[in-house]
């Protein structure tokens, strides 16, 4: 546990997402982080889109994908607040500033908060809403990924915002409420949600990509047309 004799109150580490479906990829992020800041990681799937069908499984589906998939995992938990917040306010789209607002009303100012990324949302975070105010409510936790070098493709707006915001150690993270950028470092992986459901839907070899009982469960139920093409 790196960071485990830090001072300060324990960091609070969320990690959004579609999940859709959760692969093998986001597991492994998610393990990492889990070691390299010791502190759980708390899985938060993304609302259904407002005003149409969901492209993929539906909420409750990708809620009892991520459940599969963390049993039996110390330390990977799922907070459904998107969801429920969702289903409170039909057609509100869910906004990860308000899930941040959201949190930092139950915690207060100075518990230290992070959301955990990878490097493609990091990099696509000046088309998020709110994108700038972000920072002062959470730290980013960042994990690289294939095809999104952060060295070379990182928007000029985004580089002067993140000017002094890179910790140089997990323990940073916890001496102050937000506003600092951990780099992890963690192998490469190369899932994608996309190409797992292009290679069900094509009747790929997919199932090494997920967790077995997402597998099963994504067989079992005939999502993203699996056997379809059988
Ligand atoms: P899609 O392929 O449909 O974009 P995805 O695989 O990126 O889906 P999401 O649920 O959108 O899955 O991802 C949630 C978060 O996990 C995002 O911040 C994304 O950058 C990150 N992530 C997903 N897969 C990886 C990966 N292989 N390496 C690093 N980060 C990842």
């Amino acid at each position: 546990m790196a960071a485990g004799s830090a001072p300060g109150p324990a960091l609070l580490l969320f990690y959004g997402g579609t999940f859709d479906p959760i692969h093998n990829g986001h597991l492994a992020i998610a393990r990492h982080a889990r070691d390299e800041l010791a502190v759980p990681v708390r899985l938060m799937p993304a609302a259904d889109p407002p005003h149409r069908p969901p492209p993929g499984a539906d909420a409750a589906q990708r809620t009892r994908m991520l459940e599969l998939a963390i049993a039996g995992e110390p330390g990977l938990q799922v907070d459904t607040r998107e969801l429920q917040r969702a289903a409170r306010q039909p057609g509100v789209p869910s906004w990860s500033v308000d899930t941040l607002c959201e949190i930092r009303a139950e915690t207060g100012a100075a518990r230290p908060l992070a959301l955990l990324m990878g490097a493609d949302s990091l990099l696509g975070l000046p088309t998020w809403h709110e994108w700038e105010h972000l920072l002062d409510l959470a730290h980013i936790v960042v994990a690289d990924r294939p095809g999104s070098v952060l060295e070379t493709a990182m928007p000029a707006v985004l580089e002067r915002r993140l000017q002094g915001a890179w910790a140089d150690a997990p323990a940073c993270l916890r001496e102050r409420a937000a506003g600092r950028v951990w780099r992890l470092r963690q192998p490469l992986q190369a899932e994608s949600a996309t190409a797992v459901r292009r290679l069900i839907a094509s009747g790929g070899d997919w199932q090494q990509l997920l967790p077995a009982a997402v597998a099963g469960y994504v067989a079992a139920h005939g999502l993203y047309g699996c056997g379809a093409t059988a």
